[in-house]
Parts: structure tokens; C-alpha cells; sequence
């Protein structure tokens, strides 16, 4: 199949609320293309200037989301253009993104990263860490950098009922959170959970953006986990 009809039966497989993100990662422009063509606006990448070089050559209005772990140094080049950023997990990181956004002069959307899945590799916070960023001082004064949502990733096993069990635990945080510090949020709303190997159980535990990458484009060239 195409990849005009993998995102079609993707997105047929998908409750009309869920976003999809296509995640476009080592792919060439001409596949990015055909997804657009397909009707396809967010796209997500994991690599700063393979994430430039791609905004700057292709369609203007498609939704840039940076998926990846994204080191301070770098939120500068991606400031002026991107949509959401998936997997913030440190408050040093937030204060470059709220410095980058105010010299944009714009408000850049982030999740807070969590760590639900076994792997001990695997980027993210926990319930502890993300209260203390919150209950920071410093977070109130933020201008531009808001905080829309949660981001995980479950643990790569077979054992459906650990993955299932970790997705569950992502909405509870996010449940959690949203009741302690963002009650009175119109923005706090979104649950980034799911990849190709087990968007469907993600999207019955509640995720409203699934991160697709292979299914759509086919196997990458290396092992990204
Ligand atoms: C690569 C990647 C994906 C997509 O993975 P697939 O298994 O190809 O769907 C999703 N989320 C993150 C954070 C990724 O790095």
C-alpha cells in the first residue's frame, strides 16, 4: 500500500477527536509530500535541523511537532515555527522555551513528559518531579510557553496488559494534573500516547494524539528504540 492509503485506513481507524501525527523522522520530503497530498497537516520529527531543513522546504502550513528529546541549545532554531513540542521533562528546558517564545513573540505549546513505561532509557518524568516544576515560582511567570497536555511512551513488549496498564497510568497523571494546577485551563487537554505497535489499545485508554511513523511510511532505516 501507498502512503496516501495508510493514512487514509490509519485515520479510518482512528475516533474523528484523536489527532494524528505522522511522524516523518528520517523520511524524505517526497514521502511528506504524498501524506500531504493525502490531506495530512501534522507531522512530527525527532531531529533539530533535519526538522528546519524540512519546514523550510516544504508546504508553509503544515503543523511542525518536535517529538523528540530537544536539547536547549537547539529550541532557538525551532522557535519561530513549531506547533508542539511532545516531551519537555526538566524546568531549565521550559525557561529556554518561554525565552525563545518571547523573542518570537509567541506562545510555543509544550507537553510534560512522563515516564510510565518499564525501560529505564526511556526520557520522562515522574508525578514528583513534574509537581515540583509546576509548584515552581518561576512556572507562574511564564508567558510564552504553555502547557497543553501530558506525552508518554509505553514499554516496547508483547505483554499487552503492562502496555495497556502504562497508557492508563499516563491518564491518570494527566487527570491528576489537570485537577491540581490546570483547573482553570481552556488548553490543558491533550494525551500524547500511542506509536504504531500499539496505537489502538492507547487510543481506548484515552490518548487524543497518536504518534504514527512506520505504519504510514514504512520501516525506517535504523532502530529508533
Ligand atoms: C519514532 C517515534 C514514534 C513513531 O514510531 P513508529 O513505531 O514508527 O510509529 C512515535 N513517538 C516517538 C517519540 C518517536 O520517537
Amino acid at each position: 500500500m501507498g502512503i496516501a492509503e495508510n493514512i487514509e485506513s490509519v485515520i479510518s481507524s482512528l475516533p474523528p477527536e484523536v489527532k494524528l501525527v505522522a511522524v516523518s523522522k528520517t523520511k524524505p520530503n517526497q514521502d511528506i509530500q504524498s501524506a500531504y497530498d493525502a490531506g495530512q497537516r501534522i507531522f512530527g520529527e525527532n531531529k533539530v535541523q533535519e526538522l528546519v531543513e524540512k519546514h523550510q522546504t516544504l508546504p508553509q502550513d503544515i503543523e511542525w511537532h518536535y517529538i523528540g528529546h530537544l536539547q536547549t541549545n537547539k529550541v532557538k532554531y525551532i522557535a519561530p515555527f513549531i506547533s508542539l513540542i511532545h516531551a519537555v521533562d526538566s524546568l531549565k528546558l521550559l525557561r529556554v522555551i518561554e525565552k525563545e517564545g518571547a523573542k518570537n513573540n509567541r506562545r510555543i505549546n509544550v507537553l510534560l513528559q512522563f515516564h510510565v513505561a518499564e525501560e529505564a532509557t526511556k526520557y520522562g518524568l515522574s508525578m514528583d518531579e513534574a509537581r515540583t516544576i509546576l509548584k515552581d515560582p518561576l512556572f507562574s511567570t511564564f508567558q510564552h510557553v504553555s502547557v497543553v497536555g501530558v506525552m508518554g511512551m509505553a514499554t516496547y513488549t508483547d505483554d499487552l496488559t503492562q502496555v495497556r496498564r502504562e497508557f492508563s497510568t499516563l491518564k491518570t497523571y494527566f487527570e491528576q494534573l489537570k485537577q491540581e494546577f490546570f483547573a482553570e485551563s481552556q488548553f490543558f487537554n491533550e494525551i500524547s500516547m500511542g506509536m504504531s505497535g500499539d496505537y489502538p489499545l492507547a487510543v481506548e485508554e484515552g490518548s487524543t494524539m497518536v504518534r504514527i511513523g512506520s505504519t504510514i511510511f514504512g520501516e525506517r532505516n535504523y532502530s529508533s528504540r
